[in-house]
């Protein structure tokens, strides 16, 4: 649609509050209909006594109109506020208070805290002189009748015009400012949601890291409960042997596949981090040592069965595990320590095994 087009048309100055101008382009639209209107009903008589005046504001309206692609969102945005202002002030002596000229100056308002006036205390100041004038007007135009008689239709041919026009006003105002909002503050809870996931997952498997595991660990001991929980360390026997024989990425494919192992054979309420290089921590909450071994040894016998092909080559890994369980010390650190020494047991002793 052409209207749409020029009325979205890009302001002059980059990294300005297009959407700002682009408000004050419709509401200058909705005024200049509404203005037409209002000077279709009551015109034949008001225009009479002020055609000067009625052609400066139409005029003046179509100036700042063009005017809104050349200057500064903020001179918009004032020219807009003493447009409005002086415009329906202007009105409300030639057709009438009951026409509700009046009205418009909640544009004003609305505009003063949905433009881009950045300051709060300027955005009070100008809403204060806002309701001041608006007392202002009460005081000196309250009840004016209109210059020239009216009759009943044309005031409510006026009134509904006006009315109609505030109105659609504020609604457009209200739904297009909370509209972008609302979006902005979706995009941000997203942009967090993803910040913290990546600041607690390991790149390459896509397991925890090691940051959120000693993380999930302090909220596992705040929580003071008294039911068991285990802890296991696994380390991929002779890794080494994968990188120098197949290279670092076929090492990398090696990982994730264990890791996507790991992840499907344990249970859901496992917690399982990438620990180190090679080395991997599982917590089971709620299980004691027994419980963890069997579940480890589930994953072990799983691991021994598992062929990974990577770069055109099939290898078979074991992996080596340490097992403790927490011995609700109020610290996790003996028990880790326990199983990496349980671990190191392990590697002694021939490895593929679990040591409890
Ligand atoms: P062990 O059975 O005693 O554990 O022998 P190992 O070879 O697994 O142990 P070692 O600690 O000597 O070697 C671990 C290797 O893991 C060395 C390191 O290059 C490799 N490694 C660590 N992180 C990564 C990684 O992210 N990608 C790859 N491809 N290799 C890694
Ligand atoms: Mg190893
Ligand atoms: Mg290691």
């Amino acid at each position: 649609m052409k209207i749409l087009d020029i009325i979205n048309k890009d302001v002059r100055f980059e990294n300005e509050n297009k959407k700002v101008t682009v408000a004050v382009r419709v509401l200058y639209l909705m005024i200049f209909v509404a203005f037409v209107l209002d000077l279709l009903y009551a015109g034949p008589v008001v225009f009479r006594h002020h055609y000067s005046g009625i052609l400066f504001f139409l005029l003046t309206l179509g100036v700042l109109f063009v005017n809104t692609y050349y200057s500064h969102t903020k001179v918009v945005l004032w020219f807009f506020l003493i447009y409005v202002f002086s415009w329906s002030i202007f009105m409300i002596p030639l057709v009438g208070w009951s026409a509700g000229m009046q009205n418009y100056i909640i544009f004003v308002l609305m505009m003063v805290f949905f433009g881009s006036f950045d300051k709060l205390g300027l955005k009070i100041l100008l809403s204060a002189l806002v309701l001041l004038s608006r007392f202002a007007v009460i005081f000196l135009f309250g009840g004016t009748k209109p210059m020239d008689e009216i009759s009943w239709l044309t005031d409510k041919l006026l009134q509904t015009t006006n009315i109609t026009a505030v109105f659609g006003g504020i609604i457009y105002l209200s739904y297009t400012f909370s509209k972008e909002k609302q979006a902005e503050d979706n995009k941000l809870a997203r942009y967090n949601d993803r910040l913290q996931k990546e600041a607690n997952t390991d790149r390459l498997t896509g397991l925890y890291n090691r940051r959120r595991a000693e993380e999930y660990l302090e909220e596992l001991i705040s929580v003071e409960s008294e039911d068991p929980v285990s802890v296991a360390i696994g380390d991929i026997d002779f890794f080494k042997k994968v990188n120098d024989s197949y290279g670092h990425d076929v090492g990398d494919e090696v990982l994730k596949a264990i890791a996507g192992i790991m992840t499907d054979t344990l249970r859901n309420d496992t917690f399982i981090a990438r620990w180190g290089g090679e080395e991997f921590l599982m917590v089971f909450p709620i299980c004691n040592g027994d419980q963890a071994s069997i579940a480890l040894s589930r994953l072990r016998h799983a691991i021994n069965e598992a062929v990974i092909n990577s770069g055109g080559h099939e290898i078979k890994i074991t992996m080596t595990f340490g097992l403790a369980e927490y011995d609700f010390s109020g610290s996790f650190e003996n028990t880790i320590k326990d199983a990496d020494d349980k671990l190191y047991r392990g590697k002694n002793e021939g490895r593929n095994c679990i040591v409890f």
